[in-house]
């Protein structure tokens, strides 16, 4: 689906989904989200581009974990920060 080639969403054969829908860095600090995103290596839900705190992209830049989840009921997607890369699952 996606238009750029992506090995590390090749790589993923079982999608991770959030255990919770909740940002968990979010939850620790008080503060409220937009979207959530589930981080594909570790399973982390973290919150969007479009939250105040943006703790997915910070945590995919901070930890090389490339790839994440959109965790809204009904987005299939999966993107990867280093390759700017789409895919649907
Ligand atoms: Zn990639
Ligand atoms: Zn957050
Ligand atoms: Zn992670």
């Amino acid at each position: 689906m996606g238009d750029n080639s992506c090995s590390h969403i090749d790589e993923i054969s079982a999608v991770k989904h959030a255990k919770k829908r909740e940002c968990e860095e979010c939850v620790k600090i008080g503060a409220s989200w937009v979207h959530l995103r589930t981080c594909q290596t570790c399973g982390g839900t973290r919150c969007c581009d479009s939250s105040p705190n943006k703790h997915a992209s910070k945590h995919a830049h901070s930890s090389s974990h490339p790839v994440i989840a959109y965790a809204e009921p009904g987005e299939r997607w999966l993107y990867c920060f280093p390759d700017d890369a789409f895919a649907e699952y």
